[in-house]
């Protein structure tokens, strides 16, 4: 019994069928669908899905656990990014504020220091004035001031008192003496008249004042003009104007000086996240843009020019991009490929550049990535010994689902076997059932149901079978008719049911004397047939002699004897089986007809 159709087991078309090629390179072929192979099916299916199952499940979970981790990492650049960025700005923008505190307390310090200069020659002045006025006059008092005040210099001779009066007339100039006695409004030094007439007016202003200006350097024959602070004081008996002033320039590349100084001992230390300084020449970039001032990590460019055409590792002109943001902003984010400080190649950074207008500084600090990577490795790691883990327990899973399906497979399968086998063994005891019951039938259907030996319809089937067979074996073959003489009177004289029992009788004994390979049936009423293959025609007489002579001895039940007529004809060559049938019933007709109790053969 199969559940699926049976294999052909040559097809090629073999659904059902299952191939495996064997090492002869012959085609072992079997049929695995069979309810035999019902458990071992059942748990394969059972285990593959388990599998499939529990490996597509961990692949999505760890597909998706590196997904998360991919975005993490992104958002932990970006976070990161952000931080430094703010860090780093933080840094720079403290660190310019502390450039421009110390720059203006500079600043301050130098307006105290006019002040206090000036103010101290004022009270000489008013001292001398006051102790000699009567005593010289005063012309000569006036002399006596200019010429107190005059060797008073400062800052290695650049810095001197001048006196001018309120009319422009210049009294004490030791930058150029050749200009005392004449007038800034007309002596023709560049921008004069317009600086003294604003010097006056913040002296009569108040009586005291700073002013900014651009003034040429003593000794500096080029004309131009540097810029100045001075302090002005009117010195009211003589009407004069004396003031000091200091050439901002040198303040600040003094003051430049000593904050870079005072922030590389400072930042000496520091040349992991390190600042970085670069005094601008050239705001638009180009060769020598800019002079290295400060740099912790790269001491060899301290003091040096440099260009903007500086390539990085992956080929950003990093300098270039800086400097736009510093002409479009003021300041600007970059990150590329720089020296690391400890040596070790190049890194990644981010880096602030800002613009410290005051002195034209690029004030910078970079952020390596090195740290990001650190983080990024770390959790990376701690992925990796997640995602392990829960391969481990996903491992762990698949066993114990394959566990539980291979008992589950095993219970459900073994029921199922039972249910299959009972099924088989009531299906094959149907089946033989039936068999038996089919054999009955036909038997039955061959049978003469009185006198149980073959019918007209067994006896016909064997005559075409038994023609065919003498024609193809050229043997001889004959057909006998036998029929009881005067049976009506048996029938009429004792009865039908005595009739019939001579027709039992006569079947039995008939049957018992004739060969097993001759062929003897009821062909109707009280007429038998005999198929007697096999004997010549001589033997073909013998038999019936001794057929007839067998039923006229016969001592029958109801205590008569009876005879029976033979017709039989000999099976000729091609003849039909109509043909035989008819001449032995021909020669049936004669033997009656000739007395009875005879045989006639044709
Ligand atoms: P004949 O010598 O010419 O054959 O004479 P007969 O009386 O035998 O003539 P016929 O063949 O015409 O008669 C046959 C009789 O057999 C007729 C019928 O009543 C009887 N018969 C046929 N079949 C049966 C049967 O099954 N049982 C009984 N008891 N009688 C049957
Ligand atoms: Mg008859
Ligand atoms: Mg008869």
């Amino acid at each position: 019994m199969h559940l699926f159709a049976p294999v052909d087991l040559a097809g090629p078309a073999d659904l059902a069928g299952f191939t495996i090629a064997c090492f002869n390179n012959q085609k072992l072929q079997m049929n695995i669908f069979s309810e035999r192979n019902f458990a071992k099916i059942t748990f394969f299916y059972a285990v593959i899905l388990v599998t499939v199952l529990t490996l597509s499940t961990g692949a999505l979970f760890i597909v998706n656990k590196f997904d998360t981790l991919k975005r993490d990492i992104v958002d932990l650049e970006q976070r990161f990014i952000t931080e430094q960025k703010e860090q780093v700005k933080t840094d720079v923008l403290t660190l310019e504020a502390h450039i421009a505190s110390r720059h203006a307390a500079n600043e301050r310090l130098l307006e105290q220091r006019l002040k206090g200069r000036v103010e101290e020659a004022l009270m000489t002045a008013k001292n001398v004035h006051s102790t000699m006025i009567e005593r010289l006059g005063e012309k000569a008092v006036a002399e006596v001031i200019r010429e107190a005040i005059r060797p008073i210099r400062f800052n290695d001779k650049q810095g001197y008192f001048f006196i001018f009066n309120l009319k422009g007339d210049v009294i004490l100039y030791p930058a150029n003496t050749s200009l005392e006695g004449t007038n800034f409004f007309t002596n023709n030094v560049d921008g004069g008249p317009e600086v003294i007439s604003n010097l006056i007016k913040v002296a009569l202003d108040g009586g005291r004042g700073f002013y900014r200006y651009n003034w040429p350097k003593p000794g500096d024959g080029t004309g131009n003009r540097s810029a100045k602070l001075s302090y002005v004081t009117l010195f009211k008996p003589l009407g004069w104007v004396i003031g000091t002033g200091e050439y901002i320039d040198n303040l600040d590349s003094l003051n430049q000086k000593t904050i870079i100084r005072e922030l590389q001992d400072s930042l000496r230390g520091d040349v992991t996240d390190y600042f970085f300084f670069y005094e601008l020449h050239n705001i638009n970039g180009g060769q020598n843009f800019a002079t290295m001032l400060i740099n912790n990590n790269r001491p060899d460019l301290v003091g040096k020019k440099i260009s903007d055409d500086y390539v990085d590792a992956v080929g950003n002109q990093f300098r270039k991009e800086f400097l736009q943001g510093i002409r479009e902003n003021d300041e600007a984010f970059v990150i590329y490929w720089y020296k690391k400080p400890d040596g070790a190649g190049t890194g990644r950074k981010l880096s602030y550049f800002k613009l410290y207008k005051d002195w034209n500084w690029v004030i910078a600090k970079g952020v390596y990535f090195d740290r990001l990577d650190t983080i990024i490795a770390a959790k990376k790691e701690e992925l990796s010994i997640k995602v392990k883990k829960d391969i481990l327990s996903l491992g762990l899973i698949f066993l114990a689902g394959v566990a539980i399906s291979l008992i589950a497979a095993f219970y459900f399968s073994s029921a199922l076997q039972k249910i299959l086998d009972q099924y088989r063994r009531t299906q094959e005891e149907h089946l033989a059932k039936l068999e038996t019951l089919n054999s009955a039938l036909e038997k039955q259907s061959n049978t003469d149901s009185l006198t149980q030996i073959p019918n007209r319809s067994f006896f016909n089937q064997n005559l075409q079978r038994a023609i065919a067979e003498a024609k193809r074996y050229n043997t001889p073959l004959h057909l006998i008719i036998f029929d009881i003489d005067r049976f009506k009177t048996i029938n009429d004289s004792f009865g039908h049911l005595a009739g019939d029992s001579v027709l039992k009788e006569l079947a039995s004994l008939v049957a018992g004397n004739i060969r097993q390979s001759d062929i003897f049936a009821r062909w109707g009423g009280e007429e038998f047939t005999i198929l007697a293959p096999n004997i010549d025609r001589e033997q073909a007489v013998l038999f019936l002699e001794k057929l007839r002579v067998l039923i006229e001895k016969h001592q029958f039940s109801f205590n008569r004897k009876i005879t029976c007529s033979f017709g039989c004809s000999m099976h000729t060559p091609a003849e039909a089986s109509e043909d035989l049938m008819r001449r032995a019933d021909e020669a049936l007709y004669q033997a009656k007809n000739s007395g009875r109790n005879r045989c006639v053969l044709r």
